[in-house]
Formats: C-alpha cells, structure tokens, sequence
C-alpha cells in the first residue's frame, strides 16, 4: 500500500465521528492490507512506529519538524512556525504550505515511509538533529500534500484519528473474522501482550488460533488486573467468603520485568518508566532470584526506619524526565510486590492466586528496596475491620482483598480484587476519574481564563466511547483554572471528537486526553447526560435500574455536587477513566435502586 493511500483512509478516519463508521473505515483499511505491512500500518493508525510500551520516540521536537517543512517547502522555519501558531496544527500548516508544489501519485509505501521515520528514530551521535531534520525533509519533498499532513503529526504525538485500541481490535476482528463482536476473541492476547501489531501480523499470516496462541512474553507489559469497590468488611465477606488481605499501597503501580540483567518496568497505563527508577532496576537485579520474572509491585516513597509511607504528593515527584538520579537519592522508592506474572520461562496467571504468592516469597530475595507485600487470610469480618483500622492508621488508603483461588485475569476489573477503603456506607466511597471533553464559557471573572464549567464524561469500555456525566463549574481556584486551560489548549477541536456521545454541546471541544480526579456526593440519575444512558444501562448492570423494561430509554448517571481533587493526566490516560459499569456499580452501593 502506498503511503498516499494510507493517508486517504487518515482523511476519512479523522472526519468521521460515528464510531461504528470508524470501524468500518478501519476495517476496510486492513482488508486491503497485506500479512507483511498489517503491522506497521496498526502501529502508524497509532501514530506510533511501535507498540505503545516501547520507548522508541522519533525523536523531532516542534521546531525541528518546522525546519524540514520549511526546506522541503521552500520557506523559513518562522514562518511555518507563525502559520502552526494560527492555524493551531503543524499537519495543517505542512498541508497549507505543500499545495504549491502540487506533487502527486506518490509510489512511497507504507513499508518504506516506516523504515525511514525508525532510521530517524535510530540516529544518534553528532549532528543528529540536522540528520534526522534532512531525513525527514526528504520524505515530505517525495509525498503529497494529505501525506504529508499526517506524516507531520506523526513525530509530534498527535495524529489526531481519535482511534481507541478497542475500535482497532474491532476493526481487525470485522475484517478479518467477519464481525466485530468476534473482538472477544482477540482481547485475551491483547491482555497478555499490550501489542497491537503482534496481534494483527499473528492473524493475518496464520489466523485466529495463532493469535490464541500468544502468550506472556517478558519486555511486553501484561494489562493490569483491576479493583472492584465493596463499601464494608461485611459485605467483603459476605461475597468473598475466605479472602487474602494485602495493603492498598498508594504510589505508582510498577510491572518489574526481568531478563537475565535486563529490566524494565511499565506504569499501569503501559508507559515504559524503566529509566525513572534506577534504583529498582538495581534491586531487581540483586534481589529477584529468577533468571526470568515478571512482577507486579506498588512503588512508593517509604521510610523504613519510622515505618512512614510517604503521600502520593511525595511519591508523584518521582515522575520526571530530567534530573532523576538526583531525585533518586532524594527521594528514593521501594516497590511493594504483591504478585509474581511469570517465573523462569513459564506464565503464572493461569496459577491461582495462593499458589503465586508462595512462589513469590521463595523468588525475593528480602533486601529493603523490593519487598514482598504482607498478606493475611480472612473469613471474619471482625478481623478485616481491624485490619482496615490498622492500615488507614498507617496513612494508607485501606485494603485490597483478593480471591484466594482466583486466576490473574489480566486487563479485567472484578470481585477477584476488592478494594476496601474507609468510609462509612451509604456515602459515596471513591472518588471518580473524569476525562475532559470540553468546557462551556462562563460569565464575568471566570471568561478571563476562558472556561466556566468544564465537561466531563467516563469510559464506556463496550462502546470504546466517552459519555457523559458532569458539568463542573464551582470549586475550581483561578490556578486550577489557568491548569486546565494550557492543558487543554492542545486538544481543542472544532467538531465533537469521534469517540464522544453526548447530548450536550460545549463552547469548545476538547480530544478525551486529560483525566482529573473528582469527588462528588452521590451519583443521581439525569436525562441530560449520556453515561450509561438508555439501552446501554441494561447491558453495564445487567438489569433495569428504573424498572423498565431492557431496551426501553433510561435516563444516563450524573455526579452530584462534583469537585476537583487532582489532575490524574501523569498516571491515566482517557481509557484508564472510570468506566459505566463501575459508575453502575458504585451508583448501586449508594442503596439506590
Ligand atoms: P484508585 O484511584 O482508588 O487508586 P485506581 O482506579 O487507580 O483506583 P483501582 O483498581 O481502583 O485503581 O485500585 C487498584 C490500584 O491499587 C492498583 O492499580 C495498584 O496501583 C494499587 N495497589 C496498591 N496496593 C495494592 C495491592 N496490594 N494489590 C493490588 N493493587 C494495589
């Protein structure tokens, strides 16, 4: 397939914003996709020369990009840097400026435009950047103007498609299985791999039982296994019966991967953080007695000698790209490893939950930065609140109970994790993350920073679709407002970006980016917002909240009286949000139904 052809489908993904004309358009993409280039087209539908997790960046900052459209279009790097700033896209100002040159029928191929961006990637040593910028040039000189519109966004992180794993796993199932549904089918060896594009070359060159087939492999992050909520220790064991009790740690979620003398470690959202942590790089290598081993840990900052677990404020400081061996030493980190993935050449998650924490205890060597989390059985709820007390008088946030004979199922989020934390039933328990979709200009003071209440939504993780669930406007500082504006500053749109439902309309759209975290008093029903709205509530709850019937309209869940507590962009991305059913979920365990 010839680049040019590739950007034609961009065009059409990037105009559409009905999610199930998005998986048609992807799917007939892939259908005319050949079994050698099917990876790199999924990776470049990413905006990505790799799997997400891989820490291969091409490596061109704004004004660098700038200076290869300028030689490549005969102008100057101010002027391409003028026009990026009016038109508010460098794939828009690359285009602008291309269409005098009028070059057309370029023969460029997938494979070839992606051999070149890995070349620049690959470039180091002396005169890099003006290496990287000729490269780079060179490619724009040979493509049209639509090509090199979405070449441009490409090193700069945001191709804008809109595009959500899930809607690519549709795609690949549609045109490959013949139905979308079949994604099922595909999303166990997403959840063991991360890997989108191992994923569509196993189906394409030996089908569906190949894909099967992919197992956990060490360098590539397993999806996290995720909490569900119970408000007390009562009703813990009265669902859960006889339940292994763990510290709920707050810190980062840390997967350790161990090679021989090679680490590397993935945030939760499948960000590669091993250069972050040297220090638990060095102890993994002292302290893991495997020669493979994955293991999923809580890092945090800790005082030993006091006993004290720093607060996430503290901890959140050792997210940094610059200065971290400084920062190491000031603030250094220990991992809580609370369960072990695979050890020496063999998966565990297919192993239950007990029988992997006694291999965790014979694989970690103690030795004070590794430190293999404490564990308790119960089947009392007498026991448990204790428990609960003594970990929320440590400064933790409370529990996580776990099904003792319960498998790791990666990616899920169900009653095999519990979290427990303290507060009283009948209150809402947790606080909830939201993803910016675009806010509504205010009157007076507040128009001075160009927003008057912010719309937010959840994850609807069936629909792969953002939905929403609150207007806020009260509670935010002027400071917290002017935050929000630079931040959202990059992903303003001019349509409703394509993976949004909503029946409310904002002064400004934003692309579903930036997660925050909100405290609310209850969760209420409302017709104004979409979030677990009409047919969809019947499926996330599997029954009908209002008593009506399954299909018949129900009004979407609201958050009442919202405030901001952080921002969660570091940690989160859209997909990490609060999805529908935990927002049914919770809304059920405010004894409402
Ligand atoms: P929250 O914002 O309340 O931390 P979350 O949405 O980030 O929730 P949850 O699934 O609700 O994630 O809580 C699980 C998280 O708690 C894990 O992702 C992990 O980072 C952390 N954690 C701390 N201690 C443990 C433990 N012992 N076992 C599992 N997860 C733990």
């Amino acid at each position: 397939m010839t680049f040019s052809h590739l950007a034609d489908y961009f065009e059409k993904l990037e105009e559409t914003s009905s999610r199930l004309a998005l998986i048609d358009i992807l799917s007939d993409l892939f259908k005319h996709s050949s079994k050698e280039e099917i990876e790199k087209i999924v990776y470049l539908t990413q905006g990505r020369i790799a799997p997400f997790f891989e820490p291969v960046e091409i490596g061109m900052a704004e004004k660098t990009v700038a200076q290869s459209i300028a030689t490549a279009y005969d102008s100057t790097k101010e002027a391409v840097l003028k026009l990026y700033a009016k038109l508010g896209d460098m794939g828009l100002a690359a285009l602008q400026l291309s269409s005098k040159f009028k070059i057309q029928n370029s023969k460029l191929t997938v494979g070839e435009v992606f051999d070149i961006l890995v070349q620049i990637a690959k470039t180091t040593g002396e005169g890099t950047v003006e290496k990287r910028q000729a490269l780079f040039t060179d490619l724009l000189k040979k493509l049209d103007s639509s090509s090199a519109k979405y070449l441009v966004r490409i090193p700069l992180g945001n191709l804008r498609l809109g595009i959500g794993d899930p809607t690519i796993l549709d795609g690949l199932a549609l045109a490959k299985l013949g139905d979308k549904s079949k994604r099922k089918a595909l999303e166990g060896a997403y959840n063991r791999t991360s890997d989108l594009g191992l994923i569509a070359k196993a189906l394409f060159s030996a089908g569906l039982s190949a894909v099967e087939k992919l197992q956990v492999v060490v360098g590539k992050p397993i999806r996290s296994e995720l909490c569900e909520r119970l408000p007390t220790p009562e009703k813990v064991i009265e669902k859960l019966k006889s339940v292994d009790v763990q510290y709920k740690y707050d810190g980062f979620r840390v997967q350790i991967h161990k090679d021989g003398d090679k680490v590397s470690m993935f945030s939760r959202n499948l960000e590669n953080m091993t250069r972050m942590f040297p220090e638990l790089v060095l102890a993994t290598r002292k302290q893991v007695k495997a020669k493979t081993a994955i293991l999923d840990t809580e890092a945090l900052a800790y005082n030993p000698q006091s006993e004290e677990f720093l607060p996430f404020q503290e901890t959140t400081k050792r997210r940094r790209k610059h200065g971290i061996e400084e920062m190491a030493k000031k603030l250094p980190l220990k991992a809580f490893v609370f369960d072990i993935l695979y050890k020496n050449g063999k998966s565990l998650i297919d192993s239950p939950l007990v029988k992997r924490i006694e291999i965790l205890k014979k694989t970690i060597k103690e030795d004070g930065v590794l430190m293999v989390s404490k564990t308790e059985t119960v089947d009392d709820a007498k026991r448990l609140a204790v428990l609960l007390e003594d970990a929320v008088s440590k400064g933790l946030e409370g529990l996580v109970v776990k099904r003792l004979q319960s498998l790791y199922e990666a990616g899920a989020r169900n009653f095999n994790w519990v979290k427990l934390k303290r507060h009283s039933a009948g209150e809402l328990q947790d606080t909830i993350d939201c993803v910016i979709l675009g806010y509504i200009f205010g009157k007076g003071k507040r128009t001075a920073f160009g927003a008057g209440a912010l719309l937010v939504g959840v994850y609807d993780e069936l629909q792969d679709e953002f939905v929403t669930v609150s207007k806020i406007g009260t509670g935010l500082t002027d400071e917290e407002w002017r935050e929000i504006k630079v931040q959202s500053s990059k992903f303003k749109v001019q349509n409703k970006p394509s993976r949004v439902n909503s029946l409310i309309i904002p002064s400004v759209w934003v692309q579903p980016k930036i997660v925050i975290e909100v405290l609310a008093d209850e969760i209420t029903r409302s017709p104004i917002h979409t979030a677990g709205a009409s047919v969809n509530s019947a499926s996330h709850s599997g029954l009908s909240t209002s008593g009506s019937k399954t299909g018949e309209k129900e009004p979407g869940y609201a958050l009442r009286f919202p405030r901001l507590v952080s921002f969660r962009g570091k940690d989160k991305r859209a997909e990490d949000a609060t999805t529908v059913k935990e927002l049914v979920e919770m809304y059920k365990q405010q004894g409402k139904q």
